[in-house]
């Protein structure tokens, strides 16, 4: 019998896997999103959609209605909601797997207690639990916002004593926790994902380059040693099981100069460091994901190509209609969102740059080349 599959959020994420559901006619009829942007990415590409936003207890209970299977693109959605949903739709991954999830204090506590390796970190509740956590901790710190923070834009970095004050007002009211700063040698993650039946499948480790906070390129492989791969692989493998949600998720973790591996954080969802599946692989991370919600036996998650994803993001000081981007070369796959305005940062679409016989190195010259035709201009 085929399903109906809702989605909560219809920006690239939910774009990306809305294509890939229609490719499996014969498990997904029909796809619809909730998404406040009218004519989001997801309904570009042929879902129906829902327009309002991801808290809105009607809208979402209209989905559920609609939905046999919901799924989500951002984790900031309302769990209790999401609970109450349940009795009209499955809901993957799980409103628990995501309670936990999506506020970060409440995530690190979940892995520390499974023994899975983060940094040193503590609950901040009042300004002195900050003067006492940077006793312990030493500065650099990072003071970070629980929840609804992503690309950076939750974090403080403390740096010096007399920067406790700014951090404190930059946060104002907002529920909070202190972390230990991590001198990583690099940031690496694993898309895992696991089925409903407790099947357990992760792509191989990638490299991760960020900009400001927001991630720029991925390589993949990451450029590590095969123990560290190994041992990441296997942590991500171990929060799998232990998580017990279905879906993919994106775990990001940071390798240190000791080569020890700390998760730093997980996204309950496919997420922008495995856009590069969607040529390196045989399923891509979009076609895992719903293989893993609907209950079907993983697929295959081995590298065939070395790849290196480049996001395409909105150029600073600029914001409104920007000129058409257009490339076309051999073994360079440029995905676009559909997103009519840019903005400073904002990730409009990805490119993928897949190695024949070329070398990591030689792909990271190409990127040099081609960056250029992606800068993002004015109309
Ligand atoms: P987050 O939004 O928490 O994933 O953090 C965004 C970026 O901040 C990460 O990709 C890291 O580059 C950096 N970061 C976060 N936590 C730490 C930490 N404990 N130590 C060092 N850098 C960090």
């Amino acid at each position: 019998m085929t399903k109906v599959l809702g989605i909560i959020g219809g920006g690239q994420l939910g774009m990306m896997i809305a294509e890939a559901a229609k490719d499996m006619g014969d498990q997904i009829s029909k796809i619809i999103v909730l998404d406040p942007t009218e004519n989001c990415p997801a309904a570009q590409v042929g879902a129906e959609q829902i327009v309002g936003d991801f808290k809105d207890k009607e809208a979402i209970m209209d989905l559920a209605k609609k939905s046999d299977i919901i799924t989500y693109e951002i984790e900031s959605g309302d769990s209790d909601v999401l609970k109450e949903a349940q009795s009209f739709a499955e809901i993957n991954p799980s409103p628990e797997t995501l309670r936990i999830i999506q506020d970060k204090f409440l995530q690190k506590t979940f892995l520390r207690e499974n023994k899975i390796p983060v940094p040193d970190f503590i609950e901040i509740n009042n300004f002195s639990d900050l003067q006492e956590g940077l006793k312990e901790f030493g500065y650099p710190a990072l003071l970070k916002a629980r929840r609804d923070a992503y690309d950076g834009r939750g974090n403080y970095k403390i740096d010096s004593a007399n920067k406790i004050q700014d951090a404190w007002d930059y946060f104002k009211g907002q529920k909070l926790m202190l972390e230990r700063f991590v001198p990583f040698k690099m940031e690496v993650s694993v898309i895992a994902s696991r089925n409903t039946g407790g099947q357990i499948k992760s792509f191989p480790l990638v490299e991760n380059i960020h900009e400001e906070n927001i991630l720029r390129q991925t390589i993949a492989p990451a450029r590590t040693d095969e123990q560290v791969s190994k041992k990441a692989e296997e942590i991500a493998n171990e929060t799998m099981n232990v998580l017990k949600g279905a879906g993919v998720f994106g775990i990001e973790m940071f390798v240190t100069n000791e080569n020890e591996i700390l998760i730093n954080e997980i996204a309950p969802r496919v997420h922008n460091s495995g856009h590069h599946t969607l040529q390196s692989s045989k399923t891509s991370q979009f076609q895992q994901h719903l293989r893993a919600i609907l209950g079907l036996e993983l697929g295959d998650v081995e590298l065939i190509h070395p790849t290196i994803m480049y996001n395409i993001l909105g150029s600073k000081g600029f914001e409104g209609e920007y000129a058409p981007i257009e490339i076309s070369e051999k073994n360079i796959f440029l995905k676009m969102y559909g997103k009519k305005i840019s903005k400073p940062k904002r990730k409009l679409g990805h490119l993928n740059i897949v190695a024949e016989n070329e070398s990591i190195d030689d792909l990271l010259k190409k990127i040099e080349v081609i960056k250029e035709k992606t800068v993002v201009r004015p109309v």
